[in-house]
């Protein structure tokens, strides 16, 4: 049986931060992974470039059952930190929106990054190897490996993310192993998602296709003020992202198509003064030209706006400023971004990521219940959560 300090099952975003930071403290630290490359998802990210973090990053970014949990790992290690180690490294990144930071070159940076400090720290990673069983011993967990390799270590952390995008090796091992251990599992479901549509509507919506739009969309008392796309499967981009994670089915959205528009005093106001003007000429100053002319032919708006009533001007911008939309569903694992719920945090130290009652265990990244808003906080939260661990295992 080959021993170590520290084993950790995952070598995506967090197990490899947690690897390198307890490699630092002269631990003797193993990383398991059964897919055949490391950080796959760090590779895919941010179409390529990785958001590998947002400055202005707070736990108000984060969705979970235990909204305070995430707190003090942010706390402990901030979007700063990584900043630092990434000037450390000299990778380059630009500032893409206020706070996203992505890579300027590629992705493959951050992953290089990560793979370094391993090497520095001393840590192994071994891919290719997935695992068949665990056990819990007086001193720390026995492992088998599938092809009937023994291992043990004192620590072991679980940073086997979540279900998204199963082709890149995503697995429900983490939750599993958490019910192995008489841990909750809270019910996972996408997030940062497209949604799909009914037939109708994505009919309707067809000739939108490929259009995007900044909007301002609601869902459950919260809101995103973001570009929408329409797609020939649905609705996408950052906006429905964003508000995907706080969508259950059956939901509607509302969606405000002009945001920056108080559209009922400006329908009054040029019915005053352009009484010749229509709907549609309105639309074209504020949305794409595609976006303007479909949805004026959707709602059938015609004619002069000499023409319309009080009411049917309220009607309108009603349906401008809230379109309410009832998705049929969501793209689902294949395409989300991440996985919400997960590995009740109750159960949970927040300072150290170890189970409670079981101190040489410990789960970090998205396994976890807690699920970043799009733009950089979800690698933020894998890179603290792990640190912490990395601190203590
Ligand atoms: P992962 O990075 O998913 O790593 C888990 C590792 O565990 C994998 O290597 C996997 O092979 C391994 N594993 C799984 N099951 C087993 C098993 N049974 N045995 C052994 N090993 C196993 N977040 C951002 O902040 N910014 C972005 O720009 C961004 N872009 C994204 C783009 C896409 C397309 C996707 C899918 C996600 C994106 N995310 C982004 C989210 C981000 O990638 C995840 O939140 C983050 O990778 C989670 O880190 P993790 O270490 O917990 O899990």
């Amino acid at each position: 049986t080959s021993q170590y300090d520290v084993i950790i099952i995952g070598a995506g975003a967090a197990g490899l931060m947690c690897a390198a930071t307890a490699g630092y403290r002269g631990r003797k630290v193993l990383v398991l992974d059964h897919a055949n490359k490391p950080g796959k998802k760090i590779l895919m990210s941010g179409g390529g470039r990785c958001n590998f973090t947002n400055l202005n990053s707070t736990p108000a970014n984060f969705l979970s059952d235990n909204p305070r949990f995430c707190i003090s790992a942010l706390k402990r290690y901030t979007p700063q930190d990584f900043l630092e180690l990434v000037d450390r490294h000299g990778v380059e990144y630009e500032e893409k929106a206020p706070g996203q930071l992505f890579c300027k070159d590629s992705a493959k940076d951050i992953l290089n990054l990560l793979l370094t400090e391993c090497e520095w720290a001393g840590a192994t990673i071994r891919m290719n190897t997935g695992i068949s069983q665990i056990e819990a011993q007086d001193t720390g967990y026995r492992l088998l490996t599938s092809s009937g390799g023994k291992l043990s270590c004192q620590s072991l952390v679980i940073a086997t993310g979540g279900l998204s995008i199963p082709t890149m090796g995503a697995t429900g091992f983490g939750y599993d192993l958490a019910r192995q251990f008489d841990l909750t599992v809270l019910p996972t479901r996408a997030g940062l998602v497209p949604f799909t549509l009914h037939p109708e509507l994505k009919e309707q919506l067809s000739p939108l296709s490929g259009v995007s739009c900044p909007v301002d969309v609601s869902c459950h008392n919260q809101h995103f003020r973001e570009p929408m796309l329409v797609t020939h499967r649905g609705l996408s981009g950052p906006a429905m992202l964003q508000i995907s994670s706080y969508w259950h089915p059956g939901d509607s959205l509302a969606i405000n198509l002009l945001p920056a528009c108080h559209i009922r005093d400006d329908l009054l106001a040029l019915r005053n003064s352009k009484p010749r003007s229509t709907v549609g000429q309105y639309l074209a100053q504020h949305l794409p030209k595609r976006f303007a002319q479909a949805f004026n032919d959707l709602n059938q708006w015609q004619g002069p706006l000499q023409g319309y009533r009080n009411s049917d001007i309220d009607e309108v911008a009603s349906q401008l400023g809230q379109w309410s939309i009832k998705p049929a569903g969501t793209e689902g694992y294949r395409t989300a971004e991440v996985t919400l719920g997960g590995v009740d945090t109750r159960q949970l130290s927040s300072k150290t990521m170890a189970v409670l009652d079981r101190p040489n265990l410990y789960f970090i990244g998205e396994v976890v219940d807690v699920t970043g808003h799009l733009g950089g906080h979800n690698f933020q939260w894998a890179w603290a959560s792990g640190v912490v661990a990395g601190q203590h295992a």
